[in-house]
């Protein structure tokens, strides 16, 4: 049993001074505000609930910032042969360290669980490995050494675009039916520690009759992830073949609920975006992927008037910070829409706004019970610590300075299920798994 006496926790309705929170069995077994001098391990500065990243393709990172010229094309489209290409080459012994690596630095970013969107199945020719989920496997090896809770989602890839095009080279390694992945799922959920979700890829690679089916034979089971109206190309191809936008259609066309994530819904329309929200749905947004590849805006505005669930992804993960991601999505719609603050409301601090929405929408699409300091659910929390300029404040603004004013990555120390996994800035394990990474990255000749 550990207790934590944190200066300040960010409980459900605000910031309360000297709490004391009850950890066993990797959960919070109790909350008491203002404990002050109760026994305890002191933690100075912010107690935050963990952000939960809905959204992330481990392999990407090896060529973060390598297409950031001019042969790496002009568009999403191009930048997709280049990770192709970057897909090609990975391979099992490797990937663990990739995934290691990442779920170190995502704890550092302030993040508790990731989750994966797993659609690198097979041997490069297409071939399935000696055990289906060998890749999968190695994604959960990794996560296990970073200490970061691990939501895996099994891919279904059957297309190459919509209207059952068939796949082209990049893809097959992608290649996945709906049997193959229900069964990968089960399997998983036998054998490894992590929450076993579904990964729709998108409408362009899962026709309607499959993606019916998948979603008949994994209801109930655990998170259902879907790519949707990332690109106006795909949402001008899905009204051709389809008859409407993507996030329409699969409202009218599947029983979404809490258990769904729409990954991206950048180009969804005010009333796509007011009907997901009210399916309990998570809309997950990768501000700074969709910003590196040009995707375009989500109409946030509309999600918040909506009160539609949304979380944080980092996708491409060409940026690993949960504070600095927040930051540019409400930046995003401050350019868009001329104005500020566009989280916070009529009252209301732009940084708890962002970190607690997201927090329990990470949560959600990652399928864990977490996102929030309260009893029952996972001990998972990053602690902050004033920056220079808000000491001394109230905790709101101490909040919002790291956010909107940090000089350097704002978790000092994160826990996860009961453990510390990072502290002082540095995790437990990190120039073994720095090791391990810069290893893999010189084998696969990045
Ligand atoms: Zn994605």
């Amino acid at each position: 049993m550990l207790h934590l006496l944190a200066d300040w926790a960010l409980l459900d309705d605000g910031f309360a001074p000297d709490v004391l929170v009850g950890v066993a069995d990797g959960a919070i077994t109790d909350v008491t505000p203002r404990s002050e001098g109760a026994t305890g391990e002191r933690v100075a500065g912010l107690l935050l609930p963990g952000m939960g990243n809905l959204h992330s393709h481990a392999f990407q990172r090896v060529f973060a910032g390598l297409t950031e010229h001019a042969d790496g094309g002009g568009d999403f489209w191009s930048w997709r042969e280049a990770m192709y290409r970057a897909a090609a080459r990975m391979t099992p012994e490797l990937y663990a360290p990739v995934m290691a690596w990442l779920g170190k630095e995502l704890l550092k970013g302030g993040y508790t669980s990731v989750a994966e969107f797993h659609y690198l199945h097979h041997r490069p020719d297409g071939s399935p490995y000696a055990r289906r989920t060998e890749m999968a496997a190695s994604l959960v090896a990794g996560a296990e050494a970073a200490g970061i809770a691990l939501t895996l989602l099994v891919g279904v890839y059957e297309a190459g675009g919509f209207g059952g095009a068939p796949l082209t080279g990049g893809q097959n390694r992608f290649s996945n039916d709906v049997d193959a992945a229900l069964l990968m799922a089960a399997s998983l959920r036998v054998h490894c520690g992590a929450v076993v979700g579904l990964a729709l890829h998108s409408l362009r690679a899962v026709s309607p009759a499959s993606l019916r089916r998948a979603v008949d034979g994994f209801a109930g089971q655990g998170p259902i992830h879907i790519h949707v109206a990332e690109q106006r190309a795909e949402v001008a191809t899905c009204v051709e073949t389809l008859g409407a936008p993507p996030v329409a259609w699969l409202l009218d066309h599947a029983a979404v609920n809490g258990a769904w994530c729409l990954v991206h819904a950048t180009h969804a329309n005010a009333k796509e975006i007011a009907d997901a929200a009210r399916t309990g749905a998570v809309i997950g947004l990768c501000p700074s992927t969709e910003a590196d590849l040009g995707d375009g805006l989500f109409d946030f505005p509309a999600c918040q008037e909506a009160c539609g669930a949304f979380g944080i992804g980092s996708d491409s993960n060409v940026m690993l910070d949960a504070f600095a991601e927040l930051r540019l999505l409400d930046y995003g719609q401050r350019l868009r829409g001329e104005r500020r603050n566009v989280a916070a409301g009529d009252n209301g601090h732009s940084g708890r706004a962002l970190w607690q929405q997201a927090a329990r929408g990470g949560a959600a699409a990652c399928g864990r019970a977490a996102g929030r300091i309260a009893t029952g659910l996972a001990a998972d929390f990053v602690v902050i610590e004033p920056t220079a300029e808000a000491f001394g404040q109230k905790p709101d603004f101490a909040l919002d300075a790291a956010m909107f004013g940090a000089v350097r990555a704002p978790a000092r120390h994160v826990m996860v299920g009961g453990a510390w996994q990072v502290r002082d800035g540095v995790h437990r394990n990190e120039a073994k798994i720095d090791s391990g990474y810069r290893a893999a990255l010189k084998a696969l000749g990045a």
